[in-house]
């Protein structure tokens, strides 16, 4: 059971991967949120908080790190579901050649797309309820940082729906639905996955 979510920010994807990986018993690795623990005592740690408070991409080589530690343990061996990897081409390849050393392959890339003036919404409106709800919003959760973001995802990262294609592992979704809805509808489409 090895499922990458793939979507720009906003899309719904850490949500819906919380769900499947409840379901299926499998863990949610988001890159993200493995960045955003990274020590900036370190210069890798450093450098990683500067680019992503900025909206880029960190390195492939401070997020393959990250990424590796942490699909190659026990939890891990049944499955998991990623979240926020692969981000480029070159990504997709060193999990390819990973999986293919283990004999294992992606069971399916679930693609989650939206327009964009709903991305920058529902980023915003996180950001605000963080807000309200005492609690510090994330330092990329602001107009600015968004924007560069969503940039970097159509430069670097939508490429991989054509990539994925042509794997034969693409499932799309409308990711404009609300959570149940986008839920039934991953359901329906990948049965595995359940609803
Ligand atoms: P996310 O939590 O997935 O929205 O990721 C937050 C930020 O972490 C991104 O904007 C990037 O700066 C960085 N990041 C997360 N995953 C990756 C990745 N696979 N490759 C490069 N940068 C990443």
């Amino acid at each position: 059971m090895r499922y990458v979510m793939l979507g720009p920010p906003g899309a719904g994807k850490g949500t819906q991967a919380v769900r499947i990986s409840n379901r299926l018993g499998i863990p949610h690795i988001s890159t993200g949120d493995l960045l955003r623990l990274a020590d900036v005592a370190t210069p890798a740690g450093a450098a990683a908080r500067t680019l992503m408070e900025a909206g880029h991409l960190v390195s492939d080589e401070i997020v393959v790190d990250l990424l590796f530690e942490r699909i190659r343990r026990s939890d891990a061996r049944k499955g998991f579901i990623l979240d926020g990897f692969p981000r480029n081409v070159i990504q997709a390849e060193i999990l390819d050649e990973w999986l293919a050393g283990q004999d294992e392959g992606l069971d399916a890339v679930l693609e989650i797309y939206a327009p964009v003036a709903v991305l920058l919404d529902r980023v915003l409106s996180r950001s605000a309820q963080a807000v309200s709800a005492g609690s510090a919003p994330r330092a990329d959760d602001n107009e600015t940082t968004l924007r560069q973001r969503l940039e970097s995802y159509r430069m670097e990262t939508l490429p991989l729906s054509d990539y994925y294609h042509r794997k034969g592992v693409l499932m799309s979704f409308d990711g404009t639905c609300n959570i149940d809805a986008l839920a039934t509808a991953i359901g329906e489409q990948i049965p595995a996955v359940g609803r």
